[in-house]
């Protein structure tokens, strides 16, 4: 099984050296093609309007001066020209990617890129709460989460997106397959400054953010303490919304 890694925190990451450990255990064929750095919150974003470099950091490690989707996409186009990977896992993001984060992450979008050439893709992120908390669940899970999505055929243009808990690995209460949960970062917290030449600048935060904790959902399973595990699917159409809106072109 031919492996291709990536991620949004960059090749030097720590949760990539993690991602590492868990694939070689997996398959002896890994290969690395990541952002040389850090590009969480990247989203899907291609970089069109200037070219990409290519770095090599070992056998089979790359690094590309872009974004998470330039990463695999070169990796596509470039590396893998004979045989394309059997499977790429994203990760492991150094923080959740959970609920509405989706659209925004990095690491989520390296595996939609994946899910639009038709391979297996699963994205990995390990929750937070504190700093300097590590990657324990992660370690200790990622092999359990992994064997039976492996082992699913999954469907066309559709990923999994997985979320360690942050807490202790022999803490962790077990996986659960859940729904996307709800974020809203409208009301976010925003720090505001001055530059050293006196314009003002701003910077979002990441915290008091609304969210639910809804019965079923990526966000109760990891505030509850579980490996989340959500199937997301790329065809963003709401297909009950198709018969009313035609309705009123139709007028
Ligand atoms: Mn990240």
């Amino acid at each position: 099984m031919r492996i291709l890694l990536t991620n949004d925190d960059g090749i030097h990451a720590p949760g990539m050296a993690v991602l590492e450990e868990i694939a070689a255990e997996l398959s002896d064929d890994v290969w690395v093609c990541a952002p040389a750095e850090e590009n969480s919150g990247a989203g899907h974003s291609l970089t069109l309007h200037m070219p990409v470099r290519l770095r090599e950091h070992g056998e089979h490690r790359f690094s590309v001066t872009g974004t998470p989707t330039d990463a695999v996409n070169l990796a596509f186009r470039k590396l893998f020209r004979e045989k394309m990977p059997d499977l790429v896992l994203s990760g492991i993001n150094a923080g959740e990617n959970l609920a509405d984060d989706i659209t925004y992450s990095g690491t989520i979008s390296a595996a939609m890129e994946a899910a639009l050439a038709g391979i297996p893709a699963v994205a990995l992120s390990q929750a937070f709460r504190e700093s300097g908390q590590g990657f324990s669940a992660a370690k200790g899970w990622a092999a359990r989460v992994l064997a039976p999505i492996i082992g699913t055929p999954m469907a066309r243009r559709t990923l999994v997106n997985v979320n360690f808990p942050p807490r202790a690995a022999e803490d962790v209460r077990g996986i659960r397959v859940v729904r996307q949960g709800f974020h809203d970062y409208s009301r976010g917290s925003l720090v505001e400054g001055t530059d050293p030449r006196g314009r003002p600048y701003f910077w979002f935060g990441l915290d008091d953010i609304e969210h639910t904790l809804d019965h079923g959902t990526d966000l109760e399973a990891v505030n509850d303490g579980y490996v989340s595990v959500t199937p997301l699917q790329l065809d963003l159409t709401h297909h009950a919304s198709i018969g009313t809106l035609a309705e009123r072109f139709t007028q």
